[in-house]
């Protein structure tokens, strides 16, 4: 493909390595948990349909969007697996219904405007998902909505419902325990109440990446895996020993040497003490290489040996140091993150979290599968 070959800055995902992630979790599942996969924002930035594909192949039992045009992609890539949309507004419940896609259900309003989307259509019985707020304070039905809840449940055919869920607020912190099990018992509380007045089974699900692990009582009938797919061990359980999955490179466009006192890139930021080899490389921040990573603040990867960015990350390029690195020429490979320069390492840097680093890659950088 033309392509392929006329952009040399790309994220190579490593689908061997995410079912390898995978793996990994399911092991520390309880016999008979579920696993949904967590696919949204283009599955982490890696590519919804390609990880999709893998993961129906690995028999995940659901997969979750944000919102239902994701959901929607999976469908035409032939994705058969359940789909939860998480964040569903009315003008979405046609796609929604037209895909085979189940909505999360987080307030009256959705609720009621659902069931009246149904009841117009004719439709019984459609599954859907309860979000409960036990302290996220997030999206869901709080403990005190739970008798009108009930009362609207019980009193429609339109809907049936499959999972009852919430989401912990710091499950990866140990000084948050407490309060992760304050989330649980809020859920058990309101999802056994659920259970007693709609006399049928649903899943109850609650346990992200860092839960599953951490919290393995907490992993009731399905757990919902995110980051961890993606390589990134948010509870920093090193046991797990996750495969990298993203890779971020592109080439060294032009080699220069320049003299001591000379400045490099906008503003001048960047001051050479002594004489040095200058490498500018084919990705900015336009590409989702943050600023923030500029003069020394970040590092890349060429060669076996890290070159700090000098200056500031432009547009669509940004200089490092090169000199010392053996042998280097132009059209040689840099790696941003990867194997070499952690994830987790570029977010640090940045003052953020990996999966902000992640989703922030552009489109216009090429996913290549391997
Ligand atoms: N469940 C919900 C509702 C989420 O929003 C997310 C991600 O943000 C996850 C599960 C997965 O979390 P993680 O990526 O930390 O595993």
């Amino acid at each position: 493909q033309l392509e392929d070959k006329v952009h040399s800055t790309i994220m190579e995902i490593n689908l061997t390595a995410l079912a390898h992630n995978l793996k990994a979790y399911q092991q520390h599942l309880q016999p008979g948990t579920k696993l949904m996969a967590m696919i949204k924002a283009g599955g982490y930035g890696s590519g919804s349909a390609e990880v999709a594909n893998v993961l129906q192949y690995h028999k995940v039992d659901y997969l979750a969007v944000a919102y239902a045009d994701e959901g929607v992609e999976l469908r035409k890539a032939g994705i058969s697996l359940p789909i939860l949309v998480l964040n569903v507004d009315e003008a979405a419940f046609e796609a929604i219904v037209d895909n085979n896609l189940e909505p999360e259900l987080f307030s009256f309003n959705i609720l009621q405007a659902f069931i009246h989307y149904l009841s117009r259509q004719g439709i019984q019985q459609y599954p859907v998902h309860i979000k409960v707020d036990t302290g996220m304070h997030r999206l869901g039905f709080e403990e005190k909505d739970i008798p009108e809840l009930i009362a609207v449940l019980t009193n429609t055919k339109s809907i049936a419902v499959k999972s009852v869920f919430t989401h912990l607020a710091a499950s990866e912190a140990e000084e948050e325990d407490t309060f992760t099990q304050q989330q649980y018992n809020i859920f058990d509380r309101c999802s056994n109440r659920l259970q007693k007045a709609l006399k049928y089974n649903f899943i109850r699900h609650i346990a992200n990446s860092a839960a599953i692990f951490r919290h393995p009582a907490i992993q009731l009938d399905m757990v919902r895996l995110g980051i961890g797919l993606y390589g990134v061990d948010s509870a920093n359980e090193h046991q797990l020993q996750l495969q990298t999955v993203c890779t971020l490179k592109t080439t060294i466009a032009q080699l220069r040497w320049i003299k001591a006192g000379d400045t490099v890139g906008y503003n001048r930021r960047g001051k050479a003490t002594k004489d040095e080899l200058i490498a500018t490389l084919r990705i900015g921040y336009a590409d989702g290489v943050s600023r923030r990573l500029s003069n020394g603040v970040g590092s890349v990867w060429i060669k076996g040996k890290p070159a700090p960015i000098i200056g500031n990350v432009c547009m669509d390029m940004l200089m490092v140091v090169a000199t010392g690195i053996e042998g280097v020429q132009e059209g040689d490979e840099a790696e941003i993150f990867g194997k070499n320069i952690p994830v987790q390492l570029v977010a640090q840097q940045c003052g953020t979290i990996s999966y902000e680093i992640l989703t922030g890659i552009s489109q216009r950088v090429k996913r290549i599968y391997i």
